[in-house]
C-alpha cells in the first residue's frame, strides 16, 4: 500500500489534484485542459516549426521512388505511406446509443491501423527515422545527395554502408515492428529490445524478417533503458529514442498536411463553424504529439486534439495535469500499467511531448480495458473493421466532449450551433497486422461490460 509519493502523502496529492482520486481508483476520467492557448501563443513552447515539418515531408517525397521499389506494399501508392480516411456511420449510431448522445454526429476514422509496411501509426514516425538515418549516413559518406534518385540506396555501395551500421530500439511491440521491418529491409543490422508485455506474434514476425529480438522481463521503460545502454557502447549503432526523438515526432507530424489534403478531396470543411475534433491514443506521446502538432499547423485553432489512454496507464494525463511530466511514473502512484492495449502500456510519459504540446491539447481522457474490448467488438459488428485494443481508445472521445458540462464545451459553443457543424475523428492506430487467431481472441474476449 503506497502512502507517500515524491515526498508528499497521497492525501496531499489528491487534495492538490482532485482528479487523482478517481484516477487512482482505476475509474475512467476526462480532463479538459485549462492551459489551452491560441496556437500563436502555444507554439512558443515547442522548439520545432512548420518549416521542420515541411522538410520532413520533402524527405519522404525524396524517398518515395526508393520505397516504391524496396517495399511492394507501397508500389501502388508510388512510395507514399498513407492511410485511408473513412466514414463510420453505423459505428457512430451504435456509439451514440451506447453513450446516450441524442444529436447526430459526423464521425470519421483514420485507418493508420492499416498503414502499409507495419500496420500501425508507427509506420509514420518509426519508418521516417530509419529513412532519415540512412539518408544522413549516405550523404555523410559521399554516396548520396538530396538531388539524387534515392533508388541509389538499393545499389551496392550504399548497401555496403548500411549493412555496416546498426539500428536499435526499445518497444512494446508496434514501434519495434515498424523499425525492425524497415531497418532490416534497408540493410541495417537491426535489434529490437522488447518488454515482457509484447505479443509473441510480433516477436516471431520480426525474427522472420531477420531482426534480432532481445526480450526483457520488465516493462517498456526497462527495455528502453537496456537498449539505450547497449547501443551507446557502439558508435555504429543508432538508438531510436521514442521518448525524446524530434525526428520521430516530425515523421508523425507530416500526417497533418496529408489529412488536410484528404479533407479537401472529400469536401469536408474545417473552420470556426465546423471545428474538427481528433481523438488520439497515447502511449509515450510521440505519435499523438507529433500528429497533433501537424494537425495544429494544418488547421490552426479550428482543430481540437484530445489524447486517450488506458485507465491502467494514464501517464500523459497525470504528467500534464500535475506538471510532473516525465518526473512521474504511474507505478509510483500504485497504478499497475497492465493493460491489453499494448501500444499504450507506458508508465512514464515523454517529457519533451508533454512540455512542448501542453497548451496545444484540449484534453485527455482514460478508457478501461473492458471498454476497449467492447468497442473493438462493436466496430467489427457495425463496420466489419478490425483493430487492436489500443486503437479503440479514440472511439469514446466525442461522447466525452459532447457530454462535458463544464466551461470547455460551453466555451466552444458545443451545446449550441457548432456541435452540429463539428467533425469528430477517431485516430485508429493499429491492428492491420494482427494474426487471425489473435484477432479471434480479441473478438471473443469475454471482458466487456
Ligand atoms: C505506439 C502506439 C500508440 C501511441 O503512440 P506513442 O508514440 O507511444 O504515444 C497508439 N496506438 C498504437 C496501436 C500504438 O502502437
Amino acid at each position: 500500500m503506497i502512502t507517500s509519493v515524491y515526498g508528499k502523502s497521497l492525501a496531499d496529492w489528491t487534495s492538490l489534484f482532485p482528479l487523482l482520486t478517481p484516477i487512482l481508483a482505476g475509474e475512467a476520467v476526462s480532463w479538459f485542459n485549462p492551459q489551452i492557448a491560441p496556437l500563436g501563443e502555444a507554439l512558443n513552447d515547442i522548439a520545432l516549426s512548420a518549416d521542420d515539418v515541411r522538410q520532413a515531408s520533402a524527405r519522404l517525397q525524396r524517398f518515395a521512388p526508393f520505397l516504391a521499389q524496396a517495399f511492394p506494399e507501397v508500389a501502388a501508392s508510388d512510395g507514399i505511406i498513407e492511410s485511408e480516411l473513412v466514414s463510420v456511420p453505423a459505428f457512430a449510431e451504435a456509439l451514440r446509443a451506447r453513450y446516450d448522445i441524442a444529436a447526430p454526429v459526423r464521425l470519421l476514422l483514420k485507418k493508420d491501423s492499416h498503414l502499409p509496411i507495419s500496420g500501425s501509426v508507427k509506420a509514420r514516425g518509426g519508418i521516417y527515422e530509419v529513412l532519415y538515418h540512412a539518408e544522413q549516413l549516405a550523404i555523410r559518406h559521399g554516396l548520396l545527395s538530396e538531388h539524387d534518385d534515392y533508388r541509389r540506396l538499393a545499389e551496392a555501395p550504399c548497401q555496403a554502408l548500411l549493412r555496416a551500421h546498426k539500428i536499435a530500439v526499445g518497444s512494446t511491440g508496434n514501434l519495434g515492428l515498424s523499425i525492425g521491418i524497415a531497418g532490416a529491409r534497408l540493410g541495417f543490422a537491426t535489434t529490437v529490445h522488447m518488454s515482457a508485455d509484447a505479443r509473441q506474434w510480433k516477436k516471431d514476425k520480426l525474427r522472420a524478417a531477420g531482426v534480432t529480438v532481445i526480450e526483457y522481463t520488465g516493462d517498456y521503460g526497462q527495455a528502453v533503458e537496456q537498449g539505450r545502454e547497449q547501443a551507446q557502447a557502439d558508435p555504429r549503432c543508432h538508438f531510436i529514442d521514442d521518448e525524446n526523438s524530434t525526428t520521430l515526432f516530425l515523421g508523425y507530424a507530416v500526417a497533418g498536411e496529408r489529412l488536410k489534403a484528404q479533407f479537401a478531396e472529400q469536401n469536408i470543411v474545417v473552420d470556426a463553424e465546423h471545428p474538427l475534433f481528433v481523438y488520439l491514443p497515447c502511449g509515450v506521446g510521440g505519435g499523438p504529439g507529433g500528429i497533433a502538432f501537424g494537425l495544429k499547423l494544418a488547421f490552426g485553432d479550428h482543430v481540437h486534439c484530445l489524447f486517450a489512454e488506458p485507465t491502467a496507464s494514464p501517464c500523459m494525463l497525470m504528467g500534464v495535469y500535475t506538471g510532473l511530466h516525465d518526473g512521474l511514473s504511474v507505478q509510483d502512484f500504485g497504478i499497475s500499467n497492465r493493460t491489453a492495449a499494448d501500444g499504450l502500456a507506458v508508465g512514464r510519459p515523454s517529457g519533451f511531448v508533454g512540455r512542448s504540446m501542453q497548451r496545444m491539447l484540449d484534453g485527455f481522457y482514460t478508457v478501461t480495458d473492458a471498454e476497449l474490448f467492447a468497442l473493438l467488438q462493436l466496430l467489427d459488428r457495425t463496420e466489419h473493421l478490425r483493430l487492436e485494443p489500443s486503437a479503440l481508445a479514440g472511439a469514446p472521445g466525442f461522447a466525452r466532449v459532447l457530454r462535458e458540462q463544464q466551461g470547455y464545451a460551453h466555451r466552444l459553443g458545443l451545446h449550441d450551433g457548432i456541435a452540429q457543424g463539428a467533425t469528430h475523428l477517431i485516430w485508429a492506430t493499429g491492428g492491420g497486422m494482427v494474426p487471425e487467431a489473435e484477432m479471434a481472441g480479441y473478438l471473443n474476449h469475454p471482458d466487456h461490460p
